[in-house]
């Protein structure tokens, strides 16, 4: 099969359709509408194989995983994605293969209605680019420099299940049911409606992909403010409970792929939150308060100050 029938019969039939594409795959470039009064929001996400993924992974849940984390950025944003872009590096045209990874793919793609306009496909170790697009109204963007004093900080869902995950899935851990965490770090759910939602309530936003304590310093550093984070507030799933408490912290702070959201809120808009989230099944929880002091302190329930290990993963580090 050459490239194109691949692309074709892998990449083009599948597709939702949105209404801000004028022009999709096939040409040189994808033409797209941005309505009157909108922005445009764009990221790009590079899984490497064995870097982002075991080698291991089901293709499918490569193919979910490559869109959903593009698809958490948009959500960090405030943004509704519309579009995405796929470029694939391929050890070799493998069929069996490109059903299950666009299976995966386009059954996330439907469900958030992002239509694929393009892409590029080559020969090499394999490697998944996703750029994703989406709508903001003008000004409405979340960004990571919004964060005040008193604001409260606020996580969504649980923390920690993908770090548990990956140790699962690496056997540095047997857990009496790794099902739960396994699909926590195979098939986040982006946090796309929640994202939305935060636009006007939200002060600053993030997506916990590096651990809570990497991404939340992102938001202190662009804001210029520090932090309090309550570990005994932390949300913990019963799997993350069940670890002893000192690996339990560690994970819910530090371990990776979570893609939950992290935002702050004024105290003006907490009531707004509230009714916000009332709709969502996902929770809410709040975990701390921004300081003016620069830093991160987290602090136990009896006011003792826990000094965490180790921080967020680095690729180069
Ligand atoms: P060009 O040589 O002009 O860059 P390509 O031969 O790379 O064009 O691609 C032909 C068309 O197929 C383009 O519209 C491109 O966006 C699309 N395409 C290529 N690879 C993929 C892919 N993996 N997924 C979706 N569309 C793709
Ligand atoms: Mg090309």
């Amino acid at each position: 099969m050459d490239e194109f029938a691949l692309i074709k019969r892998y990449f083009t039939r599948r597709t939702p359709r949105s209404p801000h594409v004028v022009l999709g795959i096939g040409d040189d470039a994808a033409v797209l509408d941005i309505p009157a009064g909108m922005q445009l929001a764009v990221s790009v996400d590079t899984l490497v194989s064995g870097v982002h993924f075991p080698t291991s992974t089901e293709p499918y849940d490569i193919g979910y995983k490559a869109l959903a984390v593009n698809l958490s950025d948009m959500a960090a944003m405030g943004a509704e994605p519309f579009a995405a872009t796929l470029a694939l590096t391929l050890p070799q045209a493998d069929e069996a293969w490109l059903q299950r990874f666009s299976g995966g793919f386009f059954d996330l793609a439907a469900r958030y209605h992002v239509q694929l306009i393009g892409g590029d496909t080559t020969c090499g170790p394999l490697s998944i680019t996703v750029q994703i697009h989406g709508l903001l109204p003008q000004g409405a963007a979340l960004l990571r420099s919004g964060a005040r004093p008193d604001d409260a900080i606020y996580v969504t869902g649980t923390l920690g299940d993908a770090g548990l995950g990956l140790l699962a899935a690496q056997n540095k851990m047997t857990l009496p049911d790794p099902q739960r965490a396994l699909d926590k770090l195979n098939r986040p759910e982006p946090r796309v409606l929640e994202g939305m939602a935060l636009r006007g309530i939200a002060g600053s936003a993030i997506d916990v992909s590096d651990g809570l304590l990497a991404d939340l310093g992102h938001i202190l550093k662009a804001s210029g403010a520090g932090a309090r984070l309550n570990l005994d507030a932390l949300p913990l799933s019963p799997d993350v409970r069940a670890c002893d408490e000192e690996q339990a912290h560690a994970i819910a702070l530090s371990a990776g792929d979570d893609y939950e959201l992290c935002f702050t809120v004024p105290s003006s808009k907490e009531a707004a939150l509230k009714r916000a989230f009332e709709t969502f099944s996902c929770a809410c929880t709040r975990v701390g308060v921004i300081e003016r002091e620069p830093g991160l302190r987290c602090v136990r329930a009896d006011g003792s100050l826990y000094v965490p290990k180790a921080s967020g993963y680095d690729h180069f580090r």
